[in-house]
């Protein structure tokens, strides 16, 4: 028999459901009606479903306010240590559901648009996804936000408000297409410009050494404007900040020098500088080298520290604090998700070398440095995202000369004192010297960013365990190139042949009069956040099939694990730690090992050897070669077929009979399925990214998650002084 509930219990589980309370639904639904009058100006013989979606979507925004401006001062009151993650991309998705999730007006909100007339799933359908990231990186990002929220901590996203985010996949003929992604064209309710907080941010120029150092002179100017986003923790009135910036042109810009007397061509010329913001880069795990992307990556990191350390100099500490940066790495951590804003580190180093008048460093009897170099060090945090070389930026030296001269000389300056040392440690190890720089100096020169970020950083990780420890020995790798920007990604055109190859088996395996009723191949198109939250849910087997040490960590692997998948995988990326929580019975674990393949690299790889030997392998290629699957070019596939067998870096015909032989256990152990599904699910708690920024905040950042709740808006001041002498207290 049940036990009953204690009161304070049933007050938790109506709390975490949501209280539908008829007042709270009489409140909801009035708000409603009055945003669809006095925000979309529409009545309800004319409204589409998207307005009655703004509708919602204001009402709900409104219960957010409070509790952002709250949250806000209270920060400002207690003067925590802040966090804030450094992204180039935010991949959000929807906001809608997840606000009224984390507000816990989700079932009263359900019952007011049902009271109305109207479908919320289809007024959900109406929003559009922040499609602002390519895939993992930028998912990431957009959990670690949330995380960050729901644990209590004094967090800020910063990154780019892209015009166009990812864009829209189309498959036309079997052939994938793009589409500009106007995500922005119908307005985004849950933004807030703030032009009032805009920040030059400045490009090319010259440096001038002048008697008080050196002075970055000449520069063209673009303005950051920025745009926050709340972000709600679940259930604990939190609702941090996402600042993303979008460039404005000077009112000036071009009329002064250049274009002296053409006041429409400056008017037109406009767009050169706020172009910087238009498009995200559909690079995935790719360095491309542009100059458009080089701008990116350093407007947002200057107008971001600039916005730190105003937030800095703000605060709430004595005077004499408020201009000493001795105590900046114990109020500012800055987490760098790749090396994409890894320029933050030389522009920190120039606000307190050029700006702030610090020495680069001081060295005492005690040979403590609390100068530039050390505070620079101790607030940086880098994660590593991958080791596949192709994706690693190294820009090239001529490119950052024009671009950010000033930053260049702060690079060659911290190459020197980095290299000083290691000739110290080994010397006489020109190798290592070599391999160690910063600078590149074969091909082209260039700096690599990895580097860079390694030596600027107090805290170094990967996205899993294995990639942690392949980062240790294998970052440091990297082969020469040439100076040109490399056009577009090499494996892009081979994607589009995969996908090309995907579509025509469909269009074999689904006509065919046999299996065609029974077994069906769909590519979903314009795979994003919002698909993926109906397609992982409903998903049985999910393929982790990387060759063992190529996948930093992936994360749609533990996505599908915790909503009752089962994995059949390789010994890669977070496939390993999902094997150790849920034991290795319970996943479907085939293929090599790291150890093994490099062990087959050593032997060399011959793809025809497997070919010949495994009878299945055989007759796929035979088939695909043959033109069976695109009958009327018979040749479509050749590249393919040649990369396999010639140019392979993958060598996943090394894995393919383990992974038939793998597949088949699959279908023998169907029966079997559910309580191995459990014991998944069950095993899936070390992958909420709730854990990961725990771990965060204890191991990289210095700072503490807490459940102490921040008082709501309706609740008088003094329970805001309260909990912060509370807080005090931990
Ligand atoms: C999780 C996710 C990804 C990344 O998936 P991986 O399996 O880690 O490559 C990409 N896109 C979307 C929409 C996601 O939700």
């Amino acid at each position: 028999m049940a036990t009953p509930l204690t009161d304070q219990e049933k007050r938790k589980q109506i709390s975490i459901r949501g209280i539908v309370g008829v007042e709270n639904v009489a409140e909801l639904k009035k708000g409603f009606n009055r945003h669809l009058h006095f925000t979309l100006v529409k009545d309800r013989n004319i409204a589409t479903p998207r307005d009655y979606y703004f509708a919602l979507a204001h009402t709900v925004r409104d219960h957010l306010v409070g509790r952002w401006i709250r949250t806000q001062q209270f920060y400002y009151e207690t003067d925590p240590k802040r966090v804030y993650y450094l992204s180039l991309e935010f991949y959000m998705g929807r906001t809608l559901q997840n606000t009224m999730i984390n507000l816990g007006l989700q079932n009263a909100c359900d019952e007011a648009i049902y009271q109305l007339g109207l479908d919320m799933e289809e007024l959900e359908e109406m929003e559009e996804d922040a499609g602002l990231g390519n895939g993992g990186l930028g998912r990431l990002a957009a959990c670690f936000l949330d995380s960050m929220a729901t644990l209590g901590l004094a967090a800020y996203g910063y990154g780019i408000r892209y015009e166009y985010g990812i864009f829209n996949q189309k498959i036309r003929d079997g052939w994938q297409v793009e589409e500009a992604d106007d995500w922005l064209r119908h307005g985004n309710p849950w933004e807030k410009a703030r032009p009032e907080y805009m920040l030059p941010v400045h490009f090319y120029g010259r440096v001038e050494e002048t008697r008080g150092g050196s002075k970055w002179v000449d520069t063209q100017v673009v303005l950051a404007m920025p745009y926050d986003t709340p972000i709600p923790g679940y259930m604990n009135n939190t609702v941090n900040t996402m600042r993303l910036w979008s460039a404005r042109a000077p009112n000036d810009f071009n009329l002064r020098d250049f274009n002296v007397g053409d006041y429409i061509e400056a008017v037109l010329d406009r767009n050169l500088a706020e172009n910087i913001t238009r498009v995200l880069y559909p690079n995935d795990n790719f360095f491309e080298g542009k100059e458009l992307r080089l701008k990116q990556e350093y407007f947002v990191v200057a107008a971001t520290l600039q916005d730190i350390i105003r937030r800095f100099k703000t605060s709430k500490r004595g005077d004499a604090a408020r201009t000493s940066f001795e105590s900046f790495p114990e109020k500012v951590a800055v987490q760098l998700n790749d090396t994409h804003p890894a320029m933050a580190i030389p522009e920190l180093m120039r606000i307190f070398v050029d700006i702030e008048k610090l020495d680069w460093d001081t060295s005492t009897a005690a040979g403590i440095n609390k100068e530039a170099w050390d505070l620079t060090r101790r607030t940086f945090a880098y994660t590593n995202h991958t080791v596949l070389p192709e994706a690693l930026e190294r820009w090239p030296v001529a490119l950052l000369e024009k671009l950010l001269p000033r930053h260049l000389q702060i690079i060659y300056h911290i190459n020197q004192v980095h290299l000083d040392r290691i000739a110290a440690l080994f010397p006489k190890d020109m190798e290592k010297l070599r391999k160690m720089s910063l600078i590149e100096e074969d091909g082209c020169k260039r700096v690599n960013m990895a580097h860079l970020c390694i030596v600027g950083s107090h805290a170094v990780n990967g996205v899993a365990e294995i990639h942690s420890n392949i980062i240790k020995t294998d970052v440091f790798s990297s082969k020469s190139v040439s100076c040109r920007p490399l056009q577009a990604a090499p494996g892009y055109h081979m994607a589009k042949m995969i996908i090309r190859l995907i579509t025509s088996v469909a269009d074999v395996v689904n006509n065919d009069p046999v299996v065609g009723n029974k077994l069906k191949v769909i590519f979903l198109e314009n795979y994003r956040v919002s698909l993926a939250e109906k397609v992982i849910p409903a998903t049985d087997l999910s393929e982790q099939i990387s060759t063992a040490g190529t996948e930093a960590s992936g994360t749609g692997n533990m996505k599908f694990m915790l909503n009752g998948a089962l994995t059949i995988g390789t010994m890669d990326g977070a496939n390993v730690e999902m094997a150790e929580e849920a034991g290795e019975e319970n996943l479907f674990i085939f293929g090599m090992r790291v150890a093994d393949v490099a062990e087959l690299d050593k032997s060399g790889y011959d793809a025809m050897l497997y070919y010949k030997r495994i009878p299945e392998l055989k007759h796929v290629m035979d088939q695909i070669t043959s033109g069976f699957f695109s009958p009327k070019n018979p040749d479509l596939f050749k590249e393919l077929t040649d990369m396999l067998f010639k140019f392979d870096r993958f060598k996943v015909f090394a894995d393919f009979e383990d992974y038939i032989k793998c597949q088949e256990k699959v279908s023998k152990l169907y029966q079997e399925w559910t309580k191995m599904v459990i014991r998944n699910i069950a095993a899936t708690g070390k992958f909420s990214s709730d854990r990961t920024i725990t771990q965060y905040a204890t191991e990289v950042w210095g700072v503490k998650p807490t459940d102490l709740k921040i008082p709501p808006p309706n609740e008088p001041r003094e329970a805001i002084e309260k909990t912060a002498r509370a807080l005090k207290k931990m």
